[in-house]
């Protein structure tokens, strides 16, 4: 099968792999009909995530139909269409109880990791029963393949974690789709305001779309600090993952006010406690758990949630390099979400 393959940052190949097999009872091994590149594979290609290894098979979002299931596997069979959440989970150990996926003792982020993932013709996901979601019959699959990974990461890492709260004012770092997903979620809560910065003005065109109250290119302390008459933004979502972002984020947080950063970070930032110590600000990290995935999904499903406005282009699998190139180069290709069918 077609599969595009790491070999260290900066190489990838879209190569001929084996078809993935069940290997345990609990595995299913799915057909993908449509997967996408996240931001999070760019941090990959750049080196940032050292757990990815040569020949490892990327991708960690997808959609597909059920090919084969392990004896064990009760919740899904042959034929179903499936959404992949990028966070396998076990179900049954200490995390897993608690709701906090992420960290499950046997899964956790592993597809696309260190396990062969969704950039492929087939992907082999353990844990079935509690990895994958039934996509309800004559449903839009493409709008699905945005809840794998992005809709519910904005929501959970930026919107649940910093607490927003009526009348809140919110300012999001980074107009990519991790951004815009949690301005989308965001609005659950009602904010007063929220505000979005990047340095690309495509990105800030379709921030407005999606119901940012003012978007800032240039100067986003000056600016904030402007908007907000000196006091600062109470919410302040880092969705980049650069130490320059984590700085912005430090330096708008008003008093009382959360940082909730989403961002993969390959350096190290420096924390201005000499400046936040005393100001009852909260900072907060978290990689998804995709456990709010059920109730995102019934959103979709009754039109409430529209996301489709994120995918900006669309490929077959064959042109995943060029789709790479094209994602890699948002800013001048003005590329959001690029969907990759099979
Ligand atoms: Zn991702
Ligand atoms: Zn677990």
């Amino acid at each position: 099968m077609k599969a595009l393959v790491y070999h260290g940052p900066g190489k990838r190949a879209l190569e001929d792999k084996s078809k993935p097999i069940v290997k345990e009872p609990t595995d299913a091994v799915v057909k993908i009909t449509r997967t996408t590149i996240c931001g999070t594979d760019i941090h990959i290609m750049k080196g940032d995530v050292p757990t990815v290894t040569d020949s490892r098979i990327l991708g960690h979002e997808g959609v597909g139909v059920v090919e084969e299931v392990g004896a064990s596997v009760s919740n899904f069979r042959t034929g179903d269409k499936v959404l992949i959440s990028c966070i396998t989970s076990c179900g049954k150990c200490e995390y897993c109880r608690t709701g906090m996926f992420s960290r499950c003792a046997h899964g956790g982020w592993i597809l696309g990791n260190t396990i062969d993932g969704t950039q492929a013709e087939y992907v082999r996901i353990p844990y079935a029963d509690t990895s994958l979601y039934h996509i309800p019959d004559g449903a839009d699959e493409e709008a699905y393949v945005l809840l794998s990974d992005i809709l519910p990461t904005g929501f959970e890492c930026g919107v649940l974690k910093s607490e927003i709260k009526p009348g809140d004012m919110v300012a999001i770092i980074g107009a990519g789709p991790i951004g815009l997903a949690a301005l989308i979620t965001a609005q659950f809560y009602s904010p007063a305001e929220i505000i979005l910065v990047d340095t690309d003005p495509n990105r800030l065109d379709v921030a407005k779309t999606f119901g940012a109250a003012k978007v800032v290119q240039y100067n986003a302390v000056d600016e904030i600090m402007k908007l907000t008459l000196g006091k600062g933004v109470d919410v302040a979502i880092e969705a980049v993952g650069t130490p320059a972002t984590f700085n912005i984020c430090q330096s708008i947080v008003a008093d009382g006010g959360h940082i909730a950063n989403i961002g993969v970070h390959g350096k190290s930032v420096e924390l201005h406690l000499e400046k936040l110590w005393a100001k009852s600000v909260t900072i907060t990290t978290r990689l998804v758990d995709t456990a709010t995935t059920p109730m995102l999904l019934k959103l979709i499903t009754s039109g409430k949630l529209q996301p489709m406005k994120l995918i900006s282009h669309h490929f077959v699998l064959n042109e995943i390099m060029k789709a790479y190139d094209i994602f890699g180069n948002a800013a001048k290709e003005k590329a959001l979400k690029v969907v990759l069918t099979n």
